[in-house]
């Protein structure tokens, strides 16, 4: 007896991959504070300060309009968010 056909070999797609959907908060902003700190909006709701203050905090491009354009629409980091969906120790 022999057994050519193995039948079918089904490709390995049922579905996408397991790959997460970004879920960063898209960047729809930015405003200046009273100290003149440039601090993101972001579409969860939060604000990120993104304080240039070399060499603690070097974000020179946040000084830069065309720099801070482009990121205009894309996901970005909301350190809030992330603290959010991070196990935290409650107790
Ligand atoms: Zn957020």
């Amino acid at each position: 007896m022999l057994e050519n056909g193995k039948g079918p070999s089904l490709p390995v797609t049922s579905g996408e991959c397991e790959r997460e959907p970004d879920r960063r908060p898209l960047l729809q902003g930015f405003h200046q504070d009273a100290e003149g700190h440039w601090v993101a909006e972001l579409s969860c709701g939060h604000t990120q300060h993104l304080r240039h203050q070399p060499p603690w905090q070097n974000r020179a491009w946040v000084l830069d309009p065309t720099q801070r354009q482009r990121l205009l629409g894309q996901p970005f980091t909301c350190g809030w968010c992330a603290a959010q969906a991070a196990p935290m120790d409650k107790e």
